[in-house]
């Protein structure tokens, strides 16, 4: 199942990696599932751009695909949805990447297998789970974990004194040999070098010759202010070292943040339910909420206020990942109805009572109570 890969993106067989990145961006974000929840069209069409610019995107991927077309790899699981599935990344200041649409989903699994020449290393998820007050400010966290990193020895070459590997007699560097059979040619991956298109006549004696040995890593990753759970923070390079010296593997950094014993958080907004006694509900006051920035915000509340009444204070909620912007903080009151009352209470509200006015003090009881009536009568 032969795809055009260059006609999925919309753009012309000469076009420049500017054109197809302009053009890849603009689709991914037409279909991207998040605007277009439910939709299997648009999933799958999602899946075939990415399919298409995780090729094109490639020089020596593209080069592939221009002379065997999108079957050279089909087998290699192209496009395919990794575990890491939903949800954009942002990008830490840690590694200098800045393209956050480098890592919407898709071309996760597999993809690089395509090509044993250059052999990566893994992508490695890590988990980080930080409090609410931690995803409001933004946080350092030291990420420490064990992995294949370079051998220091050989540099990463495989090769002992960092000598230079030989051209692969078999294949001549090529990483491939050709066989004719008939009048059809196949192409196989040479068995001498593994499809390297190289070998060590002599190799490092730390790593035997692959490059990389187990290691500790340990680095401190910027998580931005505004974190939400599910959100993934890319750090390209940071993965499991590659074979011989091959491209890293990157390292995602996933986030969980708590709930919170007082701020429910929903997208941006935080909501806090806060208790208002009766009298000051009835009499109207002035109540004190603290924010996550430390602020105490003054809330006006009216006379009459009901419980499930909200207060919305612009800005005062979670801010928005790499902006100034912050969601609103949402304040709901809550009208307690006093306890323990003592004798002097229990007779002042009983005289309250013998002045109260249903209809005109109480016009939710009076509605409810009248329309129960026409329903009976
Ligand atoms: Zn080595
Ligand atoms: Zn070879």
């Amino acid at each position: 199942m032969a795809k055009d890969y260059y006609a999925i993106l919309g753009v012309n067989r000469g076009a420049s990696q500017d054109e197809i990145k302009k053009a890849y961006r603009k689709l991914a974000v037409q279909y991207h599932p998040d605007k277009n929840p439910g939709n299997k069209q648009a999933e799958e069409k999602f899946k075939e751009i990415n399919e298409a610019y995780d090729v094109l995107k490639d020089e020596q991927k593209r080069a592939a695909y221009d002379r065997y077309g999108s079957d050279a790899f089909q087998g290699g699981g192209f496009g395919g949805q990794g575990g890491f599935s939903g949800g954009f990344d942002f990008t830490s200041g840690f590694s200098g990447f800045s393209d956050i649409f480098e890592d919407i989903v898709g071309g996760f699994t597999g993809a690089r297998q395509a090509r044993p020449q250059a052999q990566p290393g893994s992508d490695i998820r890590y988990d980080v789970t930080i409090s609410l007050e931690e995803a409001f400010r933004g946080k350092k966290a030291n990420v420490r974990f064990t992995t294949f990193v370079k051998c220091n020895a050989c540099g990463g070459s495989g090769s002992e004194g960092n000598k230079k590997p030989a051209v692969c007699p078999t294949c001549r560097g090529m990483g491939s040999v050709r066989h004719n059979q008939g009048f059809i040619t196949i192409e196989r991956t040479c068995a001498t070098c593994g499809g390297t298109g190289s070998v060590l006549s002599d190799p490092c004696k730390k790593c035997t010759g692959s490059g990389r040995v187990k290691g500790e890593k340990n680095l401190e990753v910027t998580i931005p202010a505004g974190v939400a759970t599910g959100n993934r923070i890319r750090l390209a390079g940071e993965g499991e070292a590659g074979f011989k010296g091959a491209e890293n593997g990157d390292l995602y950094i996933f986030v969980n943040v708590m709930p919170h014993k007082i701020f429910t958080r929903r997208d941006n907004d935080l909501y806090c339910k806060v208790p208002i006694s009766m009298v000051k509900a009835s009499l109207g006051s002035e109540i004190e909420v603290p924010d996550l920035a430390g602020n105490i915000c003054k809330i006006k509340v009216p006379h009459g206020t009901q419980s499930g009444a909200q207060f919305r204070l612009k800005g005062n909620g979670m801010p928005f990942v790499n902006s100034s912007r912050r969601g609103d903080l949402i304040v709901e009151a809550m009208v307690e109805t006093p306890v323990s009352l003592t004798k002097r209470q229990k007779e002042l509200l009983e005289e309250f009572a013998k002045e109260e006015d249903e209809k005109t003090n109480n016009p939710q009881s009076f509605e409810f109570f009248k329309k129960l009536k026409d329903l009976f009568s």
